[in-house]
């Protein structure tokens, strides 16, 4: 075989691709900014319009990343190192101006080459649409873990699908939500580059047929498919300051041939034109599902147009540079961010075996070597399962598979347990039922040689209850990797003014090693600091202040306390419990007991799923509480509430700098782990938290005295479960006895009556899943702690800089060394650096080998 660095030679011309630098100043940047609004975009002095003074300064910096995007390409082929790839439905990027600025090291000088052009950087970044290619969490998880991976130097790739619509843009109608389409793409997208040369073929359909090679062995055929093609759209995930660019690579759906010939010539010329609309709806639009399934078609097409896209592109790869698959699983993992890609397990089978001629034993060698599956949730509602007869028409082959793998796998367990048939029934991959199902969770545990939990209390919950069976066949498979989220967006980025306090007190080694924010922790103690801490968080909250004004009318004034709620609207996160909260102290208000009072500011923002009534419900509720109590003069600054349309990631780089008390209250045992927890605790909020998710460790880094915590434990509210009489809590308890009366007696809903009994009968019912009224108390009395103490400013500034201090843990560059430690076992390669990394590269080398290498 020849080796990579001799095709090379042959197959480029020496000099085709080489060019000089670019410069990273600013007479480089100003003239690149320049040649892209006349040149590029064709654009004069007189068109004023900041959409193509935004364009011109993306092509400016995308050229910029090209250059590295290219070395870092070669380094890796030159390595012949072994590759990870994270398949995810949902990528949560937010928008790639600013970070690519930051992490290319160049923010000041971008800033000051538009300055000198007459333009704002802040007014062209506002410029940029949200990429909204996921719901929430898992999806914001996937767009954290790409910049980590690319700032630890570790080949990584991003495979994912390229919807023509992302997130819904949300809307407040008289209080309650409407949504509207995200046609993100309209002006085009300045960070994809299209690659159609790339492109794969997908079938779906069709029936299997068994045939005999020339050998004499059984072989299958997959017929009478039909097909589409998928289109590879790279965009450049830049490290911080380290001349790594890597691809995050999203798939577009397309009709094979736009005239089908048999069908033109049988007259069908609209029936073929129709069929491409067909196939191009494969990628036209997200799910706007969180944490529920939704048993749609489309969807386990989305799905599975995902798996072999992106399996085939790699197999497609490896060959070109390799003659047999011996060490392919030496060079290669597959990380599936949820069983939404599942479909990989018997998709890699089909593809070694059916188009590459290896044996049953080989393939799944290599498959089971090669997958690890991340679980998200414990909700029994997002656990996915396909109708099989639904799998069978649309991916026969790989329902064949499934069963094959299926039958193996019992015979193993049978082995084990001999007799045991409850349990073969428990572990079956196929439900049992009418129609039966395929259980896609149980496919990943058995075609992944890791199955991991997001957060240490959802770990142990997974082995102990939903996975309890695997667990015990399995142990080593099992394994932790808590969440984090980039500091790079998530506190550097978002949050200019605390960067600039932190990077004058500690220097700016924290941005690529957060544990050294740790530094911080003594500076809690100096008055001086805690000065310079607080204004930067009253700037941050007057910006806020001002976006809630902009955006729902209503004036937050900054000396109150910021207490925000922000995430999917979902009943396990309890929104509700937080507004019988705000309800308990607009009565308190209105019965005059004021002693001692700290004015608040409640702010609650997020997207209910389309078909979720309850959670849709819930969002008229706050908005009509909201308005009863600002509306009301016995109120004035005591209280006010807000609720932010359209929570999106830009959103919440607004929001959580502001923020000085982080809601996350869901019923214990139900948040896998949360993100959103930590960029508050980032950037200096304290958190008012149930033992839930990785609540449980910002609790154990920051400790009791600077964290509020309340609430049944995981295992008390599964206690309490089967003895739940909400009617006897609200019998003991007059406050919320009061609460509960105000809600029924119409006081939120004047002309509107009856709108929120469901929700009353939610709380009230013995079977409330989230257990509202039963940590309703122990919330309230929490709530007290946290007004005694932001009256004590200094105090609070104190434990504001402690939770900044050690959030070190929840960098998701902790996460990701983990998965490579635990999971990936891939070589950091270091791309060439240019001048503008090397000083940043200097800075902290030697820490970052200490604490990853
Ligand atoms: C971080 C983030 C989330 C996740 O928030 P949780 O509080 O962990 O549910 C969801 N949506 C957006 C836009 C985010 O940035």
């Amino acid at each position: 075989m020849q080796s990579i660095k001799q095709r090379k030679k042959v197959v480029y011309s020496p000099g085709l691709t080489e060019l000089p630098p670019l410069p990273m100043d600013v007479p480089g940047l100003k003239e690149g900014f320049r040649h892209h609004y006349t040149c590029h975009l064709g654009r004069d002095k007189y068109c004023r319009s900041p959409r193509y003074y935004y364009k011109a300064l993306a092509f400016t910096i995308r050229e910029r990343l090209m250059e590295r995007w290219n070395n870092t390409r070669y380094a890796y082929l030159d390595a012949d190192c072994k590759h990870g790839y994270y398949l995810s439905l949902e990528f949560l990027m937010g928008r790639a101006l600013g970070n690519a600025l930051l992490n290319l090291g160049i923010t000041d000088e971008a800033s000051r080459a538009l300055l000198e052009l007459g333009l704002k950087l802040e007014d062209l970044s506002a410029e940029e649409i949200d990429a909204g290619l996921g719901n929430g969490g898992l999806g914001r998880l996937a767009a954290c873990f790409l910049d980590s991976c690319a700032t630890l130097e570790l080949p990584v790739m991003g495979y994912g699908i390229r919807y023509e619509y992302g997130m819904f843009r949300q809307r407040i109608v008289d209080g309650r939500q409407v949504e509207e389409p995200d046609h993100w793409l309209r002006d085009g997208n300045p960070w994809e580059v299209e690659r159609p040369e790339y492109t794969q073929r997908i079938s779906f359909g069709g029936r299997c047929e068994s045939f005999r090679t020339e050998s004499g062995e059984t072989s299958y055929r997959w017929a009478d498919t039909r097909d589409v093609l998928a289109v590879p759209y790279d965009i450049p995930i830049p490290g911080y300051r380290n001349g790594t660019v890597n691809t995050l690579r999203l798939w577009k759906a397309a009709a094979t041939d736009v005239f089908d010939l048999d069908e033109f010539n049988a007259g069908s010329y609209t029936e073929s034109v129709a069929t491409k609309n067909e196939a191009e709806n494969i990628t036209m639009v997200l799910y706007p599902n969180d944490a529920s399934e939704n048993g749609k078609a489309l969807r386990l097409r989305q799905q599975y147009f995902l798996a072999s896209a992106s399996l085939q592109d790699v197999v497609a790869r490896w060959k070109a540079h390799k003659e047999d698959f011996a060490d392919f699983a030496e060079k290669n993992c597959f990380q599936l961010n949820d069983t939404h890609p599942s479909c990989a397990v018997p998709e890699l089978m089909r593809i070694l075996m059916d188009e590459n001629g290896l044996g049953w034993d080989e393939a799944w060698g290599i498959t089971t070597r090669t997958m690890a599956y991340t679980n998200h949730t414990l909700l029994p509602e997002a656990l996915e399962r396909w109708p099989l007869p639904m799998f069978q028409q649309l991916l026969p082959r790989s329902l064949e598979i499934v069963l094959e793998i299926n039958a193996r796998f019992l015979k193993e367990v049978a082995k084990r347990w001999p007799g045991d048939s409850d349990r073969l029934r428990r572990m079956s991959i196929i439900e049992e039922g009418e129609p039966q199902q395929v259980r896609m969770a149980y496919l990943a545990i058995v075609g992944s040689f890791s199955v991991n939990g997001v957060a240490a209390l959802h770990s142990h919950l997974l082995s102990e209850g939903l996975f309890r069976d695997f667990y015990e066949f399995w142990p080593e498979k099992f394994n932790n990797k808590t969440n984090g989220v980039t500091p790079r967006r998530w506190l550097a980025w978002c949050n200019p003014g605390l960067n600039r306090l932190i990077t004058d007190t500690i220097g700016n080694g924290w941005v690529a090693d957060l544990g050294r924010i740790r530094e911080l922790a003594p500076y809690a103690d100096d008055p001086a600091f805690r000065e310079r801490w607080h204004s930067v968080k009253q700037e941050n909250k007057a910006r806020l202040a001002s976006l809630v004004e902009a955006k729902c009318g209503v004036t937050f004034n900054t000396e109150s306390l910021f207490d925000v709620q922000v995430k999917r609207i979902h009943e396990y996160k309890r929104q509700l419990l937080n507004v019988l909260h705000v309800i308990h102290l607009y009565d308190r208000i209105k019965r005059g007991d004021t002693a001692g009072w700290t004015n608040r500011c409640v702010l609650i923002a997020g997207k209910a799923a389309p078909g979720y009534y309850m959670a849709k419900l819930i969002i008229k509720l706050v908005n009509n509480v909201a308005k009863v109590v600002n509306d009301d003069p016995d109120v004035g600054d005591l209280l006010k509430v807000a609720f932010l349309p359209n929570y999106r990631v830009t959103a919440m780089e607004y929001i959580c700098p502001g923020t000085d008390l982080s809601e996350q209250i869901s019923t214990a045992g139900k948040e896998a782990s949360g993100t959103g927890n930590m960029k508050f605790m980032m950037n200096g909020a304290l958190t008012i938290g149930t033992l839930d998710g990785a609540n449980i460790e910002i609790l154990e880094e920051v400790g009791e005295e600077n964290f509020f915590r309340f609430g049944l434990t995981a295992q008390e509210v599964e206690q309490l479960r089967p003895n739940y009489y909400p009617h006897a809590v609200i019998a003991s308890d007059p406050d919320l006895a009061r609460v509960i009366w105000l809600l029924q007696s119409g006081h939120f809903s004047m002309f509107e009556t009856g709108i929120f009994d469901p929700i009353v009968q939610a709380i009230t019912s013995p079977r409330d899943p989230w257990m509202v009224a039963a940590d309703f108390r122990s919330y309230v009395e929490a709530q007290k702690r946290v007004a005694a103490a932001y009256h004590d400013r200094e105090g609070w500034t104190r434990k504001s800089i402690i939770n900044s201090a050690y959030s070190g843990k929840f960098s998701t560059d902790r996460t990701i060394a983990e998965y490579n430690e635990g999971i990936w076992h891939l070589d950091r390669v270091k791309a060439e650096r240019g001048s503008q990394e090397e000083d940043a590269a200097e800075h902290h080398l030697e820490e970052r080998e200490r604490s990853f290498g």
